[in-house]
């Protein structure tokens, strides 16, 4: 968890005159409010006592079946989840027993480390360098391991905003096979490409020349990020005994997601969805490309920061390793602006000169001036 100080800071940046780049929200104008009005009022008129009613543990059939299409796999190898972080919780809950090694990247989503620690394991940190994972570094440190599971967001990471290249995909699906590890491909920021080539997932890698059964990769997709995340709608695809056992543990949690969201959900696929992603891209590209430039020029020598292809974050890492982001924030917040600091996000290493910028929710105006801020309070911490 975040340290209690940090979370008294950000409260702080709630308010108006300070500009955050701390957040971790999708920007709340482009929710396309009318069209999930318009599909609320469909399903309750045509569906009305089944929208409202208890229904199946694995989800809404339609909407599974649409999922299943997409990544041409069978319906019973997807399992509807409230948000992704009900999926990271219950894979932990099927697959995690106390002491079992899981592999994470080096930051990696906080929000997995904290799902996945009430069951116990044992994390130990992947070697990552500016294309994320590397194989080789992974492949080594696997010889005098026996690791179980490797979490990885591979696409427009969170923190970092890094992707990983498809032969490093390809390389890290070749070392786990061997090694009998199993992959859980975290990829909330999938569709949110707005620059470069789109590379194919690795659980579409996988599944090209693996039988359902013995695929070895989870991969788990959300809603939050293309529509809205307050519909905590999202799913777990993989192998059938992985999903078979993931229905129980659901079970168990809460019967199942919100019937009707689910439903209103699936009168928006295809259409509204398609326009969505389409609006999102273009917004999260524009911020991005604003920022980057701000950084670049704003941000003092010998600063580096990430420079995404999509996604809703860059990660920015100092040139003192000494520095520390989180006493830093408290001066950051004097002068108006507000970032993550990068240690929460560390499994085990930390590096404390490191942060996390969101470009997502602020206008130009303000990545301009926030940024400005950010330089003045880096070279002055640079120059004691
Ligand atoms: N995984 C990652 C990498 C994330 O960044 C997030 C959202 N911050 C989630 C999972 C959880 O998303 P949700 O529960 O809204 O689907």
């Amino acid at each position: 968890m975040t340290s209690s100080a940090i979370r008294e800071i950000l409260k702080i940046t709630q308010r108006p005159e300070v500009i955050s780049f701390a957040g971790g929200l999708p920007a709340p104008e482009l929710f396309p409010i009318e069209e999930i009005k318009n599909a609320a009022d469909r399903v309750l008129t045509d569906h009305g006592p089944a929208a409202l009613q208890y229904s199946t543990t694995e989800g809404h059939l339609p909407l599974r079946n649409w999922i299943a299409e997409r990544s041409r796999i069978s319906p019973d190898m997807v399992q509807i989840t409230s948000g992704s972080q009900q999926g990271l919780d219950l894979l932990g809950r099927v697959l995690i027993d106390p002491g079992d090694v899981v592999l994470v990247e080096s930051p990696t989503y906080l929000g997995a480390l904290q799902a996945f620690a009430p069951y116990a394991p044992r994390f130990v940190e992947v070697a990552t360098d500016d294309d994320g994972i590397v194989p080789e570094a992974l492949d080594d440190q696997l010889a005098g391991l026996d690791a179980k599971l490797l979490y990885t967001i591979p696409t427009f990471q969170n923190p970092t905003g890094r992707t990983l290249p498809l032969a490093r995909r390809e390389a890290l699906l070749e070392i786990t096979r061997r090694r009998g590890v199993t992959i859980i491909e975290d990829g909330p920021y999938n569709e949110l490409r707005f620059r470069g080539g789109e590379v194919e997932t690795i659980f579409e890698l996988a599944r090209r020349d693996s039988s359902p059964d013995e695929l070895n990769v989870i991969m788990l997709g959300t809603f939050s990020k293309v529509l809205a995340p307050g519909l905590r709608d999202a799913w777990v695809q993989g192998p059938r005994h992985v999903i078979d056992k993931l229905v129980q543990a659901k079970q168990a949690a809460d019967l199942h997601s919100p019937t009707l969201n689910q439903m209103i959900i699936t009168e928006l696929l295809d259409d509204v969805l398609t326009n969505q992603i389409k609006i999102i891209r273009e917004a999260y590209g524009q911020r991005a490309a604003i920022m980057i430039d701000a950084v670049a020029r704003k941000l003092p020598e010998g600063v580096t920061c990430t420079n995404p292809e999509g996604g809703m974050f860059c990660w920015v890492t100092l040139p003192d390793e000494t520095i520390d982001t989180e006493p830093m924030l408290a001066e950051a917040v004097d002068r108006n602006v507000a970032y993550v600091p990068g240690r929460p996000f560390y499994a085990t290493g930390a590096r404390s000169n490191t942060l996390r910028l969101s470009y997502v929710t602020s206008t130009e105006e303000q990545i301009r001036t926030g940024i400005d801020a950010l330089g003045a309070v880096i070279a002055d911490r640079l120059s004691r």
